[in-house]
């Protein structure tokens, strides 16, 4: 039987329409109301202690209740609480954030700015369009992403991600959008092909695609290092490298979305340097203000920067911008977040912590309901094979199943479909991990 609804859980129902959640079930067993932060803890409105096994949403890799982040945001909201960049108008905060960008981000030489991970997406693609009309090429226009990438939820960043619910009853995804296939070893390989097999088999498929399109009406790739939201999947060996060429052969660009593996996720300041990858443009958010500041950059490199420069004095004017893109706050705080990162070597941490964290991850890969365990840097996943039984049928509910029973043993973890995914502050201790994990054996057991 479920509980009475709290005073506040009512409120809630009667106030919000909340993202990624079944409003009919959400109604019988209410909000969980989380009421404060500190370091890799959350607490909710009835004193319980939480550890954010997900880093809020992927999001807050220094913890909640930084001194430096606030303060920082305290002083420049003091300091110059608005301002924009339309129309050549600039802040330094902006300016310092975007030099710091290009020092970490090697080969790229502007960063524009937005508020999230759909909007910088959403810039590429208008970058992508923009770049090829200003190099006559005005047939040049589709986007390939692929099946299960994540790329956010306005109409043409959801078309771009590869998920059924962002598509279903929502009449996407738009015209001009292809998905390609998943990059997914463990589901994707014929029995007995080798990752690299694998990889180069994706790759033809791949260049088949395009020249099935036509090569001149495909403007760019759109690919995160390591799939995140579509389940926490690291491409194969040799993955990226096969791509590359393909894009090379048929002058498609390369678009990295780091919105989940930038500054230090994976162990390197990007994903795609850890994966290979070689891009022609960067979206980043999440992470670049640790959280607590929506923010999102896009950077591109010189070519595309020129050849779209020079396009705008064309055209006339530039004609794309959000009021709150560059903000102050974001750009400061995104800065001091850049500043911490780089004075703890938080890459580095991360590479300390990945052996443990992922030897511990596979330490369940025998466990009868575990598929396959996997990950790569501080981002992992426990994909459940609930084999049928009666209590899980259909297929989807083991994991909402598994997250919830960790929860009443204080451990936060975010199911997708039968996925667990891991993705924890990068200043997560090895007691603080010791926590994490502790419920996991049990709750898996319990589950069977
Ligand atoms: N790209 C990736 C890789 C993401 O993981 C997300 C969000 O999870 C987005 C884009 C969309 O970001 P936002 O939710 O800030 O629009």
């Amino acid at each position: 039987m479920t509980k009475p609804l709290t005073n506040m859980q009512t409120r809630d129902v009667e106030a919000l329409l909340h993202p990624y959640t079944n409003a009919v079930m959400h109604r019988e067993v209410g909000a969980h109301v989380i009421e404060r932060g500190e370091g890799v803890y959350v607490y909710d409105d009835q004193g319980r202690r939480f550890i954010e096994g997900m880093a809020g949403l992927w999001c807050c890799g220094l913890g909640f209740g930084d001194r430096e982040l606030i303060e920082t945001a305290q002083a420049q909201l003091e300091k110059l609480p608005y301002y924009h960049l339309f129309g050549g108008r600039s802040h330094e905060p902006a300016i310092e954030l975007a030099e710091k960008i290009k020092d970490l981000a090697p080969g790229m030489a502007r960063v524009f700015y937005q508020s999230s991970g759909s909007e910088a997406n959403e810039t590429q693609i208008k970058l992508a369009w923009y770049y090829n009309n200003a190099m006559g090429r005005p047939e040049k226009k589709k986007i390939i992403s692929r099946v299960k990438g994540y790329h956010g939820v306005s109409i043409v960043s959801a078309s771009l991600t590869g998920l059924p619910y962002n598509h279903k009853s929502f009449d996407l995804p738009v015209d001009r959008i292809h998905h390609t296939a998943t990059p997914h070893h463990w589901r994707g390989a014929e029995p007995g092909e080798s990752e690299a097999d694998f990889s180069a088999r994706l790759a033809r498929e791949f260049d088949e695609m395009i020249e099935a399109e036509g090569p001149d009406t495909v403007a760019a790739f759109i690919a995160e290092p390591v799939m995140g939201a579509g389940g926490v999947i690291a491409p194969p060996e040799g993955y990226f490298e096969a791509i590359t060429p393909v894009l090379a052969k048929h002058d498609v660009l390369c678009i990295a979305d780091e919105v989940i593996c930038g500054f230090g996720r994976t162990g390197e300041w990007f994903g795609h340097q850890r994966l290979g990858m070689k891009p022609n443009a960067i979206s980043m958010a999440k992470q670049l203000t640790g959280g607590y500041v929506p923010l999102s950059a896009v950077a591109i490199d010189a070519q595309m920067a020129e050849v779209i420069e020079r396009h705008t004095g064309e055209v006339g004017i530039f004609g794309h911008g959000f009021t709150y893109g560059g903000h102050p706050l974001g750009c400061a705080v995104g800065s001091a977040a850049i500043d911490i990162y780089r004075r703890r070597d938080i890459p580095a941490r991360v590479r300390a912590l990945e052996p443990e964290f992922q030897r511990r991850l596979r330490s369940y890969a025998d466990h009868p309901l575990v598929g396959e365990a996997r990950g790569i840097g501080l981002l992992g996943a426990l994909e459940l094979t609930p084999g049928g039984t009666a209590m899980f049928d259909p297929v989807g509910k083991v994991g909402p199943y598994l997250a919830m029973r960790l929860l009443e043993h204080g451990v936060i973890l975010r199911a997708i479909g039968d996925t667990l995914a891991f993705c924890p502050p990068m200043t997560i201790s090895e007691d603080e991990l010791d926590q994490l994990f502790a419920p996991i054996e049990r709750c898996l057991d319990e589950t069977l």
